[in-house]
C-alpha cells in the first residue's frame, strides 16, 4: 500500500536540488529607492543604502529581478508615463537592470486586479520572467506588500522604514532590517535546503520520524520526499494524531505509529516497557540511518538515544542542545525559517535533496483513496472551524457570522470538522452552510478541498492540506506561534485576526487572554474581502 511515488523521478536526480526562488520581486518606493511621494522626477532619485550591491548579489546567484510597485500619481494625473520611464531609466542607471517593471497605474478606487495589496502585479512579474509566484519572492516596505505576495502565493520579506505601521511588522511573514539583509536572508534559506555535501550512493532503508498532528506531518513532507529520493525505502515513524496525515504523504513505504511522550501534547507517564517495545519495533525496521524531523520546541534527544539504543548507525537531527554523541549530524536553524524548509534543510544536511522537478511545496500522494461520501458538485467554498488545539480556533459564533456573511456574498459554504466537532459545525452551518462535520476521514477531507475555491480555516492541519492541494486560504490565523514558520506554504493565502494581541509567541495550547481577541476580532466582511482577493470571480 505504500510504494513510494518518487521512483520515477530517481534517475532525473539532481545532487545540488532545486532552488527555492527564480526570482526577487521588489517594491520601489521605500525599498529601493527613498519615497518621493508621487515622484515625476528622475534628479529626485535616491537609491537606498547598500540597494545596488545587494540587488548585484541576487544577480550573480543567477535569481531574475523585477519591480513590482502602485503609481497612483498616473490615475491621479500627478505625472505621466513618460516622467516615470524618465525615473525608472534613472533608477536602473544607479540600481542596474531589471528584468521586468510591473506597475500598476490606478488608485484605490478603481477597484483593479494589480494595485498592491491584490495579487496581480506578482501574477504579472512571475509570467513575464517565465515562472510562477509560488517561486518568487517578494521584498517591500509596507502591509500591502506582504498582502500581495502571499495573495499569490508568493514569499514575502517586510522591510520596514520608519513609516511602516507596527502592525504591518506585527502581521508580515518575515522582517528584514533592511534590503541588504533580506538578500541575506534569501540566499542563506536558498543555500540551507541545497546539501553541501550531495550523496555519491543510494542510501537502503532510512526510519524518517515526525511525531506530533496532521499538520506536523504534513509540513516535513517535503524533507521527507527528499530523503526518499536518495534511500532504497522509508519508513515513517509518527504519532496517533498524525497517522491520517502520514498516509497521504508520497515517499512513504512503512509507517509506524507511537506515541512519544516527550512529544505528544497531553502525554501518558513514561512506561519503561513501551520504551523498550519501541526500540524494538525501530531496531526491527533495520535502517542503516535516521533523520528526526522535529518542530522548533522539541527535542530530538530522547527518540536519538532510543534510536542508538536499536542499533541504527547515523542519525540526524536539528538540536540547539548539545547532543553527545547522541547525533551524527547535529544541524542547527535560526528562528523564522518555514516549518517545510526547515525538514528540507535537516534532510539537506543529511546529505538528501528533492529531485529535479520536484518543487519544494507540500504536496499529497497521487493515489489518494477514494472518498466514502459523494464529492460535492459545483462552486463552493470551505470553512473549517475546530483547530487541533484551542488556542487557534475562532469562536464557533464569530465563526457562524462569517458563514452569514459568505453566504450572503453569494457563495455555496461547506462546513467541515472531524468526528468530534459534530456539534461545532452543526452549529456554525446553521448560519447558511451545509454541514459534512464527522462525515469524511482526512483522505475525503482532501477530497473536498481539492475542489473547493478557498478554504477559511484557523492555524491547523486543514490548512496545510489545502496548501499541498494548491487550495488558496483565508487564514484565521492566532499568533501563538510564529506566522512566517506555520503559514500556509506556497498558496495563495490571506491573513486575518490580530498579529500583535497579547497571546502572541506564547505557544499557548489555550488562549492566555481574556475573550480570545487575537480571532474574536475578526470581521466577517474581511472575510468575504479575503475570498474575492483569492478567488475573484
Ligand atoms: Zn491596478
Amino acid at each position: 500500500m505504500f510504494t513510494s511515488l518518487s521512483q520515477g523521478n530517481h534517475s532525473a536526480m539532481n545532487p545540488s536540488g532545486p532552488a527555492l526562488y527564480d526570482a526577487v520581486l521588489l517594491d520601489r518606493d521605500g525599498t529601493l529607492v527613498e519615497d518621493v511621494p508621487y515622484n515625476g522626477d528622475p534628479e529626485k532619485v535616491r537609491p537606498l543604502p547598500g540597494a545596488r550591491e545587494a540587488l548585484d548579489r541576487l544577480r550573480a546567484a543567477g535569481l531574475r529581478l523585477a519591480v513590482v510597485t502602485n503609481q497612483s500619481g498616473l490615475a491621479r494625473g500627478y505625472f505621466t508615463e513618460r516622467d516615470m520611464h524618465a525615473v525608472h531609466a534613472r533608477i536602473e542607471e544607479l540600481l542596474g537592470p531589471f528584468d521586468h517593471w510591473a506597475v500598476c497605474p490606478h488608485d484605490d478606487t478603481d477597484g483593479c486586479a494589480c494595485r498592491k495589496p491584490a495579487p496581480g502585479l506578482v501574477h504579472e512579474a512571475a509570467r513575464a520572467l517565465g515562472t510562477a509566484p509560488r517561486r518568487c519572492v517578494l521584498v517591500g516596505d509596507i502591509g500591502r506588500d506582504m498582502a500581495a505576495a502571499l495573495a499569490a502565493g508568493a514569499t514575502g520579506i517586510l522591510v520596514p522604514t520608519p513609516v511602516t505601521r507596527p502592525e504591518e511588522v506585527a502581521e508580515a511573514p518575515a522582517v528584514a532590517r533592511d534590503l541588504p539583509g533580506a538578500v541575506d536572508e534569501i540566499l542563506r534559506r536558498d543555500r540551507a535546503v541545497r546539501p553541501v555535501v550531495p550523496r555519491t550512493g543510494r542510501a537502503g532503508t532510512v526510519l524518517v520520524v515526525r511525531s506530533d498532528s496532521a499538520g506536523d506531518v504534513l509540513v516535513t513532507g517535503p524533507g521527507i520526499r527528499a530523503v526518499a529520493a536518495g534511500a532504497e525505502r522509508v519508513a515513517l515513524l509518527c504519532g496517533p494524531r498524525g497517522r491520517a496525515a502520514a498516509e497521504l504523504l508520497p515517499g512513504v513505504d512503512e509507517i509506524i505509529e507511537w506515541p512519544l511522550p516527550w512529544i505528544d501534547g497531553s502525554p501518558e507517564p513514561v512506561d519503561p516497557d513501551d520504551m523498550r517495545q519501541l526500540t524494538a519495533r525501530l531496531a526491527a525496521v533495520g535502517a542503516e540511518e535516521a533523520v528526526v524531523f522535529t518542530s522548533f520546541h522539541q527535542s530530538a534527544l530522547p527518540l536519538a538515544l532510543l534510536l542508538r539504543m536499536a542499533g541504527v548507525p547515523r542519525i540526524s537531527a536539528i538540536s540547539d542542545d548539545y547532543p553527545g554523541s547522541l547525533l551524527d549530524v547535529r544541524h542547527r536553524v535560526p528562528v523564522g525559517v518555514p516549518e517545510p524548509e526547515r525538514a528540507l534543510s535537516l534532510a539537506a544536511a543529511a546529505g538528501f535533496a528533492l529531485p529535479a522537478g520536484d518543487e519544494p511545496g507540500l504536496r499529497l500522494r497521487a493515489d489518494l483513496p477514494a472518498p466514502a461520501v459523494d464529492l460535492p458538485a459545483g462552486d463552493y467554498l470551505v470553512v473549517h472551524p475546530g483547530a487541533s488545539v484551542p488556542a487557534r480556533a475562532c469562536p464557533p459564533e464569530r465563526c457562524a457570522e462569517i458563514v452569514a456573511a459568505l453566504a450572503a456574498d453569494g457563495h455555496r459554504v461547506l462546513v467541515t470538522g472531524g468526528p468530534g466537532e459534530r456539534e461545532l459545525t452543526a452549529r456554525v452551518a446553521a448560519a447558511g452552510g451545509t454541514d459534512l462535520g464527522g462525515t469524511t476521514d482526512l483522505a475525503g477531507l482532501a477530497r473536498i478541498l481539492a475542489g473547493a475555491r478557498c478554504l477559511v480555516v484557523g492555524n491547523t492541519g486543514p490548512a496545510h492540506l489545502a496548501a499541498a492541494l494548491g487550495t488558496p486560504v483565508v487564514s484565521l490565523f492566532a499568533p501563538t506561534v510564529p506566522f512566517g514558520q506555520w503559514a500556509p506554504y506556497r498558496v495563495p493565502t490571506v491573513r486575518l485576526g490580530d498579529a500583535g494581541a497579547a497571546c502572541r509567541d506564547t505557544r499557548a495550547a489555550r488562549c492566555p487572554v481574556a475573550g480570545h481577541p487575537c480571532l474574536s476580532g475578526v470581521d466577517p466582511a474581511r472575510v468575504v474581502a479575503a475570498v474575492r482577493r483569492l478567488a475573484p470571480g
